[in-house]
């Protein structure tokens, strides 16, 4: 990691020599109505997302000077977008937080702002996380006609005990009005986030939401198990890191909500929801994600294959094929460098970036890979770097040959996947 000599975060811009330029676009929206008390990504909640001093347009302004400062790097370094050398973008990916809850007008303008200094392709995936209460899910009509093609619906649990637990604000029926008005609306693709391994679940609860899930019949689907990390142990909430840091409340109800998990009832609700979705018709295609035929993320796939893509937002990160970078979390920040209130000239946001090491991208690439449904070609076991863990791995049953000649993670593969990546590191 570089950090500045002073050890203040610093102002990330530079393309790295050898990078490629982006296909995909993250944009980093921070706001949510309130904070649950399991979540780590980069959300400022209360005040300053609703209300008289909610802070969503000073923030937009700074966004749209970001992208600006970002786009002039890629043109001096690319030339213009729409060139062998600069692609037009595939995905552009609007995540938080809980960007549905930026006015449509203003979803409208940084996609436009995207589209003239970025270049977006004929039939680019465009995505916005939606969260489905009432009062947050905005207008699918207009986000559809803001250039969205794809939502990504927040639901996290159909049984409404375990999203009091976890601290929602939306019910079931909630999310199946996002879906309808997501469906009415004419938007091509919808995709559902739900968790699991939730404090007081059990394998029936979570069978009845996988089966209300699948009645919506959306297109895609993310399970992920419900993880309570400690971003301040790890080190990450400091001036340049990229999470901020956890309250105290959130501390105790994560210490609390721990004593509710349990590992193997985890284990089995991932195999249970791998059998009712490959039943439903879902392919999985990543340990967490499943699609109907023609609707896996694009955007999401552009990571794991290790494209390079750009990023804007507090606590966003990009990746130009050599070298990691990221904007610090903290708001405040954030909003002073892009939109200085002394008039100076907007400065690109604090952060810090890590180059990638060529030993370190062999590493990272298998993992990446591994975790799809793509997996390795055979030729990986003849890698150093790789072969013994790979053998390994297919001697446990862990790892197998498939008919069109790659190595894919089996069911217990995914289970266990991380009992084989920290062997490739
Ligand atoms: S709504 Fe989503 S992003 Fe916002 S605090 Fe809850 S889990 Fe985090």
């Amino acid at each position: 990691m570089s950090l500045p000599p002073d050890g203040e975060a610093a102002p990330t811009g530079d393309l790295g020599w050898g990078a490629v330029a982006p296909v995909g676009l993250y944009l980093h929206i921070p706001f949510c109505v309130s904070h649950c008390p399991y979540c780590d990504f980069v959300v400022v909640a209360g005040r300053e997302a609703r209300g008289p001093a909610n802070r969503i347009a000073s923030f937009v302004r700074a966004l749209e000077q970001e992208l600006d400062l970002r786009a002039d790097a890629l043109d001096r370094h690319w030339g213009p977008p729409g060139t062998a050398a600069r692609p037009l973008l595939d995905t552009v990916y609007l995540g938080g937080g809980t960007p549905s809850l930026l006015p449509t007008n203003s979803i409208a303008r940084l996609l436009a702002l995207v589209r003239s200094r970025f270049g977006v392709a004929d039939g680019a995936e465009v995505t916005l996380e939606v969260n489905p209460g009432a009062d947050e899910r905005g207008d699918a009509g207009a986000i559809r006609a803001a250039g969205v093609t794809r939502l990504s619906i927040g639901a996290q649990s159909l049984d409404p005990k375990e999203l009091r637990t976890l601290g929602r604000r939306h019910s079931p029926d909630d999310v199946a009005e996002t879906v309808r008005a997501a469906r009415a609306s004419g938007l091509a693709s919808v995709s559902l986030d739900l968790l699991y391994d939730i404090p007081g679940a059990t394998l029936e609860s979570w069978a009845a939401t996988l089966d209300t899930a699948l009645a919506l019949v959306p297109d895609h689907l993310s399970l992920y198990a419900l993880t309570l990390d400690d971003p301040d142990a790890e080190g990450i909430t400091g001036p340049g890191g990229d999470h901020l840091p956890v309250s105290a409340g959130a501390r105790r109800w994560r210490d609390q909500a721990r004593r509710g998990q349990d590992d193997d009832r985890a284990a089995a609700m991932y195999e249970l929801a791998d059998r009712r979705l490959a039943a439903a018709g879902f392919a999985w295609y990543e340990i967490s994600n499943w699609a109907r035929p023609g609707h896996r993320s694009r955007h999401n796939l552009a990571y794991w294959e290790g494209r390079a893509w750009e990023a804007a937002g507090p606590g966003a990160h990009a990746f130009d094929g050599r070298t990691r970078r990221w904007n610090a979390a903290r708001l405040d920040g954030y909003i002073a460098a892009l939109t200085p209130s002394d008039g100076s000239a907007p400065r690109l946001p604090p952060g810090l970036q890590e180059p990638v090491t060529a030993s370190g991208r062999e590493a990272e690439s298998a993992i990446l890979a591994l975790r799809t449904s793509m997996g390795l070609p055979p030729s990986a076991l003849d890698r150093p770097a790789l072969g013994p863990t790979l053998t390994w791995a297919l001697e446990a049953g862990l790892l197998e040959p498939t008919r069109d000649d790659r190595l894919v993670l089996t069911l217990a593969g995914r289970l266990l996947s991380n009992e084989v990546f920290v062997r490739l590191v």
